[in-house]
């Protein structure tokens, strides 16, 4: 059985799953575009996918007809129409009653349409999270491709490092980080590129400007690679020039609080207790008021998927997530300090893919 077929053969028995003779549904009409690359390896822009207890229905238009052809090893259908058209034909001919759907990626207009198309009989049911929690734990083969990721993530980063100076504007380095990135076989940026300098860093989700670098400026990078699909993500700092005690001071208390959440990392525990351990630092630094985020997010096919590495978030982890540990603090008009990992749980504890050193870089 090829990883394709496993994954469609995870979510028939997901479904199924209910009670043994009450299934959650007859079938599960799969929209999030990530979910659906995940189960057919299809990674274009309009597709849907339809998982019976049998088999798995693709659905996409004629612009696609000739790749699906080639690589989808499902039943493919090239709709001429709307997509959601077809998916109801298939219920009609399946006779298939109770229709799951992905709450989060199916919107209310959407929804109404495929409501109205759907035969008599049938109807549509929400049933969240199905694919996400699957895809929580990586295959080997995933694992694999964010490794490659992360690697050329970070060869961009050091590329880009060594030509920074001073009066380049922080857009400058970020257009060079995401050409090192394509460079080097990323398909493109995870995200968009954030690269703040000054006190703009104090801005956890800065974008680049116009700023030029200046003597004393502090610089923050945070950048991920997509590669196959597959997402790393890191933040660094540096410094322009020699830090002040205040600047060091900051940057040391979060390498701490980073360094304390990884520690905490292993299967059994919850990302809610990791997330306890990189806050707790913060807090005996008294900058737990200044972290406004939470600690991490695992990441694969999409830059953020479960689980959320928060204060609430009380899944357990698992050999096989593939998270990030990023514990930040923020300081209005003087800066910010976020030190950001990729990093895998692994049997006993767990592995930092990010090779790059954390160390408080001075250019
Ligand atoms: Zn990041
Ligand atoms: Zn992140």
């Amino acid at each position: 059985m090829t990883e394709l077929e496993q994954r469609r053969r995870n979510v028939q028995t997901a479904l199924a799953g209910g009670t043994s003779n009450k299934p959650k549904a007859d079938a599960l009409l799969v929209s999030s575009l990530a979910n659906v690359r995940y189960l057919t390896g299809y990674a274009g822009s309009n597709g849907l996918a339809l998982v019976t207890p049998t088999e798995t229905h693709f659905f996409t238009d004629p612009r696609y007809a000739l790749e699906a052809s080639q690589t989808i090893t499902c039943k493919l259908h090239i709709a001429k129409g709307p997509l959601q058209e077809a998916v109801a034909g298939i219920v009609k001919r399946k006779k298939l009653k109770k229709i799951g759907f992905e709450p989060a990626w199916l919107n209310l207009d959407q929804h109404q349409k495929l409501k109205d198309l759907l035969p008599l009989g049938a109807s549509l049911q929400p049933i969240p999270g199905v694919i996400e929690t699957l895809r929580m734990t990586k295959s080997p083969a995933e694992i694999d491709m964010i490794r490659k990721s992360v690697r050329v993530n970070s060869e961009a980063y050091a590329r880009t490092l060594r030509r920074i100076r001073l009066g380049m504007r922080e857009r400058d380095i970020a257009a060079e980080l995401d050409y090192q990135m394509r460079l080097h076989g990323a398909e493109k940026p995870a995200f968009d590129t954030i690269v703040a300098a000054g006190v703009r860093t104090a801005l956890p989700h800065a974008q680049p400007t116009g700023h030029r670098l200046e003597e004393n400026d502090l610089l923050l990078i945070d950048m991920g690679a997509c590669l196959d699909g597959y997402m790393s993500d890191m933040t660094r700092m540096a410094f322009l020039g020699q830090p002040t005690k205040r600047v060091q001071t900051l940057h040391d208390a979060v390498l701490e609080a980073q360094l304390a959440g990884i520690d905490a990392v292993r299967p059994g525990v919850t990302a809610a207790q990791v997330d306890a351990a990189a806050r707790g630092v913060l807090k005996k630094h008294g900058l737990d008021r200044q972290f406004v985020h939470s600690t991490g997010h695992g990441l694969g096919l999409e830059i953020h998927e479960g689980p959320r590495i928060g204060k609430k978030d009380k899944t357990v982890l698992r050999a096989g997530m593939v998270i990030t540990i990023e514990p930040g603090a923020y300081i209005d008009r003087f800066g910010g300090v976020r030190i950001e990992d990729t990093v895998l749980v692994t049997a006993n504890g767990c592995e930092v893919l990010t090779p790059t050193t954390k160390e408080f870089v001075h250019l």
